[in-house]
């Protein structure tokens, strides 16, 4: 056992592709493209992936009727129906960009 203490591939019991690591560690929670749809009475959580060319980074949070007006009532509810903070993260997952990394660019 003490050979795979340093390797990177294994996680636990179970062997790790790199490419695959961040999809499988991460929830939906930590991806750029997860945002809170903020309405009036109750915020949603959503998930922007199919309309990430709208922003060159996605908001936080967005106002609904803003979010409507961008993409449209059948949209807005595929937004609001995916992006569970707790879900594991799917294949289009991208990690949140931090401040530091934001300035970079
Ligand atoms: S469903 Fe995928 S793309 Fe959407 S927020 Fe979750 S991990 Fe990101």
């Amino acid at each position: 056992m003490i050979i795979y203490n340093n390797n990177k591939l294994w996680e636990g019991h179970r062997v790790i592709l790199p490419e695959f690591r961040e999809k499988v560690a991460y929830k939906c929670r930590d991806c750029r493209y997860h945002l809170l749809v903020e309405g009036k009475e109750e915020v949603r959580p959503g998930c922007v992936e199919k309309y990430k060319d709208l922003w060159t980074r996605p908001p936080e949070t967005i106002p609904v009727l803003l979010l409507l007006r961008m993409v449209g009532e059948k949209s807005l509810w595929e937004i609001v129906s995916r992006g569970d903070p707790e879900a594991r993260a799917c294949i289009s997952f991208q990690r949140k960009l931090s401040k530091k990394d934001i300035l970079r660019k």
